[in-house]
């Protein structure tokens, strides 16, 4: 502890009714886990205790506090600002004269459980809507994290500018995150991403080819396949096959289905991403929004490979597949999985399933609510860390409508 007084002390007024003189007598530097007690002549005190992240102002509010003496309670400037008052217990017809004479309000006691409880059940909806929805339909959002600056390893986007803010939230129902932030969306797609994530085509190819050359057990794309091919083998069946891939990006995907003897077909928004399918890797592409998509027939597979976190209705997206699922056939979906990466399992918000290219982060249950969202029953979900450090979430789908495999 330091104490650095101020003699004499710095004077100045403030007051709305006659000008109160203050005098401001000195500084106080904690360490961290270092406290001091404030107290009065009638013997109420309370302590405020420095930790590494900040201060405790008080002791507990509805506990420690109220038995040495002091009521905490939330008053409301005439301005607008908010202010933490400790009133001590038998001064309130005091405190009340003060308020009026200050023109401030009373907002409300938070001193006792009610009171506490009051404000932590309402804390989740005093937030303006958020501009997306949860895929369980929920409402109760909170912020888990904050960013200011991009986490490491992030895309940086051209046109976000110096300006970074972005907040993740956390839904209380079903343990999805969601993160919000300026950007417009529209730029997150087609040339934008292809630029900011590769470059140019030499970029896309030179990505390809690297990730294709990686050993099986550092490849995500080689667990990806043996795990979707085994399990079409018991549920597809033999004969010829066919696979869509909704966003194909890379390719790689594809690259190693059409090895496995598959007909392929990609869908991608960029132009780039469409010719190096159909040039290096082989396959049929379309060049489209899979949103605007029609008479596109139908596939024995469905591929969304962490896609649906990168749009703002998943649930839509989702939904669309169910018609161009042949029948027997089954829609693969891959998705971040926040419920691991994010604290008290995984290492934080610092981690790629938050970074910002990503609007949903999903969790087991916001996964199957997914699924059950857009029409979809669940076979299968896994959750595994995948050779590249990722934590994800598989699921093996097929349409309510359809007969169950
Ligand atoms: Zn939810």
């Amino acid at each position: 502890m330091k104490w650095t007084p101020l003699d004499p002390p710095r004077m100045f007024e403030t007051g709305r009714g006659e000008p109160i003189c203050m005098k401001d007598c000195g500084r106080i530097a904690l360490e961290s886990d270092e406290q001091v007690t404030f107290v009065t002549e009638s013997g109420a005190e309370y302590d405020v205790a420095r930790k590494s992240w900040g201060f405790y102002a008080t002791p507990s509010l509805n506990g420690r506090l109220l038995n040495f003496g002091l009521r905490a309670a939330l008053v409301r400037s005439h301005v607008g600002k908010y202010y933490l008052f400790l009133v001590e217990r038998g001064q309130e017809v005091e405190l009340q004269s003060y308020l009026d004479l200050e023109q401030n309000r009373l907002v409300r006691w938070l001193d006792n459980d009610d009171d506490l409880r009051a404000v932590e059940a309402s804390q989740p909806t005093l937030r303006a809507p958020l501009p997306i929805e949860c895929p369980c339909g929920g409402n109760r959002f909170t912020t888990v994290h904050m960013y200011f600056e991009p986490p490491l390893g992030e895309v940086r986007f051209a046109q976000f500018g110096n300006e970074y803010r972005r907040e993740v939230f956390r839904c209380g129902l079903c343990g999805h995150f969601i993160s919000v932030h300026t950007m417009a969306p529209s730029s997150l797609y087609g040339g934008t991403y292809v630029d900011s994530t590769y470059g140019d085509e030499r970029g896309m190819r030179s990505a390809f080819e690297r990730i294709i050359a990686l050993q099986p057990e550092k490849s995500d794309n080689y667990g990806r396949l043996r795990r979707l091919l085994d399990f079409a083998e018991t549920h597809v069946g033999p004969g010829p096959r066919t696979v869509l891939d909704v966003g194909s990006g890379l390719c790689v995907f594809l690259y190693g289905m059409k090895r496995a003897g598959w007909t392929c077909t990609a869908l991608d928004p960029d132009p780039r991403a469409v010719k190096h399918a159909r040039e290096v890797v082989g396959v049929e592409a379309m060049m489209a929004d899979w949103f605007e998509t029609v008479d596109i027939g139908q596939y024995d597979v469905i591929a969304f490979n962490k896609v649906l976190e990168h749009v703002k209705d998943p649930v839509a997206m989702l939904r669309k597949a169910a018609e161009h699922v042949a029948p027997g056939g089954f829609v693969y979906v891959e998705l971040p999985d926040g419920e691991s990466a994010a604290p008290p399992y995984g290492e934080g918000f610092g981690r790629e399933e938050f970074f910002i290219e990503h609007w949903h982060i999903f969790s087991l249950a916001s996964a199957s609510l997914l699924a059950e969202q857009a029409g979809f029953r669940a076979l299968a979900i896994d959750r595994l860390r995948e050779p590249s450090t990722k934590y994800t979430l598989r699921a093996f789908l097929v349409p309510h409508t359809k007969r169950s495999l």
